[in-house]
């Protein structure tokens, strides 16, 4: 069951496991609250408050009224009326059209149970939607995350689909796209109708607005986030997506103090870039410390467009990743995983 770098890293994901400790959607729905569909946006987010301050004091009720999880869906699926669930900030409404990221009602292009993970998280119940706020030029799933491709599942048949998988030995659920972000209605609403006790990873690039993350909070119990970029211009260069490094380190920060959340980074090591890496895992050191879990990974292959930025349409030389290993070793990172 992993190694014990990840136990060190994810305490309280393996006491979820061995059935020691509750994953966050479950408190989420012990949390009672009273609101209604009048409401404003305002006083939803001062109930949303209370309940979240219910739910950080242990105040879990078992009786048969609104919660905390409902809330949380509610107050999403209001904001994407006009939608701010990634900094983006678009203000598409979706109920009529999609907004930048391709996403109007949330399509999930597939699932199964992965393989493909860090050791700690096989096996992984992964659900892919389609639709992505960025458009990295190297995608490999670009067939998915930048159109609007896949199903529409009610939100009560993947619940179900979810429990099964949880039954037959998935270890997670685990959401990601193209980018869960634009789905975060869908994917709360969905929760809700889960009853088993199933971990919950947001597998991101962590671009969410402050206010997706205030309900992102109490709800995921591992980060699963992508940490690409050390500055603005590389980031608007490959990835087409302005604003990146406030906008993501603001989020990691955010994430580390959320209530029972874990973060799992992982980082790409990107041909020519290896100082991009260097920085990145120097801020990682001095902001979120160096016990954290890490995936410093080499599998870039020049997907998509990358064939069009000569300095990146390659695979990450030997060399390269000799570098990459020695500055991951020399920072003194306890639990991260190279290669
Ligand atoms: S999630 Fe999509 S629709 Fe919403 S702000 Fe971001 S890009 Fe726009």
């Amino acid at each position: 069951m992993g190694d014990s770098k990840a136990r060190r890293a994810l305490p309280k994901y393996f006491s979820i496991l061995k059935g020691k400790a509750s994953p966050n959607f479950l408190l989420l729905k012990k949390v009672k609250l009273k609101f209604h569909e009048n409401m404003n946006l305002n006083e939803l987010w001062k109930i949303h408050h209370r309940g979240m301050n219910l739910l950080r004091r242990g105040k879990f009720v078992d009786e048969d009224s609104q919660d905390l999880l409902q809330l949380k869906a509610y107050i999403a699926e209001r904001m994407t009326e006009s939608c701010n669930l990634c900094e983006l900030k678009c203000r598409v409404d979706r109920r009529k059209s999609m907004g930048a990221c391709r996403v109007k009602n949330s399509k999930v292009a597939s699932y199964f149970l992965h393989w493909g993970e860090e050791r700690e998280l096989v096996p992984s119940f992964t659900v892919f939607f389609s639709g992505c706020n960025f458009r990295c030029v190297f995608c490999q799933n670009s067939d998915i995350s930048q159109s609007s491709v896949g199903s529409r599942i009610p939100e009560k048949e993947m619940a179900r689909i979810i429990e099964n998988a949880f039954l037959k030995g998935a270890r997670n659920v685990n959401f990601v796209g193209g980018e869960p972000t634009p789905n975060i209605p869908y994917i709360l609403k969905t929760m809700w109708h889960v009853n088993s006790p199933v971990p919950l990873i947001w597998n991101s690039n962590m671009y969410m607005s402050e206010e997706a993350m205030k309900l992102l909070e109490g709800f995921v119990d591992i980060y699963l986030g992508d940490l690409k970029w050390s500055n603005n211009e590389i980031a608007l260069m490959y990835s087409k997506i302005p604003n990146y490094w406030e906008t993501i380190t603001r989020n990691f920060k955010i994430a580390r103090e959320h209530y029972r959340a874990e973060l799992l980074i992982r980082h790409l090591v990107i041909p020519n870039h290896v100082e991009n890496t260097h920085r990145i895992l120097e801020w990682i050191k001095d902001n979120l410390g160096k016990d954290l879990r890490l995936n410093i990974m080499f599998q870039y292959f020049p997907h998509y467009r990358a064939r069009n930025y000569d300095e990146i349409n390659k695979r990450v030389s030997y060399e390269e990743m000799k570098n990459v290993e020695k500055i991951v070793e020399e920072m003194g990172f306890s639990n991260a995983i190279v290669g």
